[in-house]
């Protein structure tokens, strides 16, 4: 999720390595590292913090340590310390690997390498990666002869061998202080470039980190990977197969490069929210065993499914994640839910019975507010449980459990993709204490597929961003809107009300959709802009009377709709679609059309969109 630098060529490593993670520490960072090949073997440098960290302990390397991997670590399994910083290197010292990705069978494959006798040291996934190229590589030394190696070095067959037993996503380096003169990278479902210079290469999960040295660049696809020695490169895929690569011009200048050809962060972020929820969804939907694994917290499993109730705390955004889930819980497994400002829940005398849960929600896991209501939570007995995106974070660590986002690094001020996440989880547990308590195993298996439709569905709301900038522009003048949603919408509405004012200032209100008439229907004249989120369901026709009487008093009706709904086409002043989804789980893509249009408006009143004003990311202040 984070970055990864390598270099092998003529020139110093170090330099170049620190440098290259440099340019990768804006994707976010909480501990770096680097393993050089010297001639003692692999010596390995790492540290909890940032890369200026970093250079502050690394010593002058050796005059002729021309070779070396890096890494920037955006952490998911364990803590964000420096033991579990990367570079990672094997019992034997001799091979070194740095990944970026999550691997989602680490915990089998770490308990079968530990029954054959190896010692593990940190808490991440990737070591089990380390290790494992280190099993294999000392058995084929050991006996050649036993595995059909057809001329392939060992080192390279040991990788292949690691490779197809990895379940989940990988960008890697790998070194071997066998061979001081070979590189290995391989990639799936993470990004990894290959640098070709002038006698030299640089390997790294993203352009930035090579366009100082060369614009030449090859591109991995997923399940290739590449030898590079100092004769030149060779690609094949992780089950030896060559592949002939193009070396293509690397177009962009360093700073499109840093945005990923976004122009914003906030925009990049929406749209990596298919790539994010598949890493948060990915290895937990069990569709074998019809149910959903949820790591973190499988311990408590037990008394979750005999939750009395539930409260959430949180905050802005992750505030309207828990009213969805207030829905989710009730409505899949009929468990009174409520959620709660967490500046508020700390400071009203809460209830805490036996068999009430607290989950606390928050993007960074650092939102004081949010912690001091965990503490609280806990002061007066309740389980709590936390649901948040930065591993190892100070409310990850006061909780009795949690459920990690795995959603990677989230830089915009106004969250989008943590938003999505959230939700994501709560749906996760929803229907996993759901299938324990009450719904049927083929109503869980049906929900379980459908969640996971939900990314190619979001992929479809993307690609209406142009559309959605238009309509931005037609009400660009209106500074008073209203956004209205029934029932599990009512919170998106929340959110895309919320989104608005962050970033555009434009003022905004949520609200069901009925309790308009019940007051702020005096507000609607004159082009007034109101969003509706009116998609099939439940609710359709009530909502469809909504937008009636809105239309009826001169107001300007934008609707958030299913595809091929023919009707609403014929009230709606801009109709944007989604694709068909059950009511429970339109929130996920029923809110990315809101974070659009708050975008588009934003950029078009020209403002700083990933740094609103008065605004910042974690708000760790009272
Ligand atoms: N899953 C790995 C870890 O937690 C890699 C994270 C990353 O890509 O930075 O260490």
């Amino acid at each position: 999720m984070c970055g990864i630098v390598a270099y092998l060529g003529k020139k110093m490593a170090q330099p170049i390595l620190i440098e290259g993670l440099k340019r990768l520490e804006y994707r976010g960072y909480d501990s770096a590292g680097v393993a050089l090949l010297g001639c003692d073997g692999i010596k390995i440098t790492k540290t909890k913090g940032r890369i200026s960290a970093l250079e502050q302990i690394l010593e002058k390397p050796e005059a002729n340590a021309v070779f070396g991997i890096g890494h920037t670590r955006w952490a998911t399994h364990g803590a964000p310390n420096t033991v579990n910083a990367h570079p990672h290197i094997d019992c034997t010292g001799k091979i070194a690997i740095a990944h970026n990705g999550i691997i989602e069978n680490y915990n089998t494959l770490k308990k079968w390498l530990k029954n054959e006798g190896i010692e593990f040291i940190t808490e991440t996934d990737s070591e089990v990666i380390a290790q494992m190229i280190g099993y294999f590589y000392a058995k084929v030394i050991a006996n050649p002869d036993d595995f059909g190696l057809n001329g392939q070095n060992k080192f390279e067959w040991a990788i292949q061998r690691t490779l197809r037993e990895l379940h989940g996503t990988f960008g890697l380096a790998i070194i071997c202080s066998d061979y001081p003169n070979m590189l290995i990278g391989a990639r799936k479902g993470s990004p990894l470039i290959l640098g070709v210079g002038d006698n030299e290469y640089i390997l790294a999960s993203d352009a930035a980190a090579i366009v100082e040295h060369t614009t030449s660049a090859i591109y991995l696809a997923d399940n290739e990977m590449v030898t590079i020695g100092s004769d030149g490169f060779r690609t094949t895929t992780i089950n030896n197969i060559a592949v002939t690569k193009d070396v293509e011009p690397i177009e962009f200048s360093l700073e499109q490069i840093e945005l990923g050809g976004f122009k914003h962060h906030m925009l990049k972020e929406i749209f990596e929210q298919p790539e994010a929820l598949g890493n948060c969804m990915g290895g937990r939907i069990d569709k074998q065993e019809h149910r959903i694994k949820l790591g973190g917290i499988e311990k408590y499993l037990r008394e979750l499914t005999r939750t009395k109730r539930l409260i959430f705390t949180a905050c802005g955004t992750a505030f309207h994640a828990g009213l969805v889930g207030e829905y989710l819980f009730e409505q899949l497994a009929r468990i009174p839910a409520e959620t709660e400002y967490a500046s508020e829940f700390r400071y009203r005398n809460p209830i805490i019975e036996d068999g009430t849960v607290v989950i606390s929600i928050s993007q960074s896991g650092e939102t004081l507010d949010t912690l001091a209501a965990v503490e609280e939570a806990k002061e007066r007995g309740a389980t709590v449980f936390g649901v948040v995106n930065v591993v190892g974070s100070t409310i990850a660590r006061a909780t009795d459990a949690g459920i990690y986002l795995h959603a990677g690094p989230e830089i915009g001020v106004a969250s989008t993709k943590a938003f999505t996440a959230q939700v994501a989880v709560l749906t996760m547990l929803a229907i996993e204490l759901g299938r324990r308590r009450l719904i049927s195993a083929e109503m869980a298996d049906k929900y379980l597929c459908e969640l996971s439709l939900i990314p190619e569905k979001i992929k479809k709301v993307l690609e209406q961003s142009d559309h959605i900038r238009e309509i931005a522009k037609a009400n660009i003048e209106k500074n008073n809107w209203l956004f209205l949603g029934r029932g599990v919408n009512y919170p998106v509405a929340l959110e895309g009300a919320l989104k608005l004012k962050e970033i555009s200032y434009i003022h905004a209100e949520g609200l069901p959709a009925a309790e308009m008439k019940h007051g702020p229907i005096a507000l609607i004249a004159d082009g007034m802009p109101a969003v509706f989120i009116a998609t099939s369901g439940a609710q359709y026709d009530k909502i469809m009377g909504n937008i009636s009487e809105v239309k009826a008093r001169g107001g300007k009706v934008i609707v958030v709709a299913t595809e091929g709904d023919q009707q609403i086409q014929k009230c709606a002043d801009h109709v944007i679609t989604i694709p068909d989804t059950p009511d429970l789980l339109q929130p996920m893509v029923a809110v990315v059309p809101l974070q659009l249009l708050a975008y588009h408006a934003a950029v078009l009143r020209g403002h700083d969109v990933d740094k609103p004003r008065n605004l910042a990311k974690s708000v760790t202040v009272e």
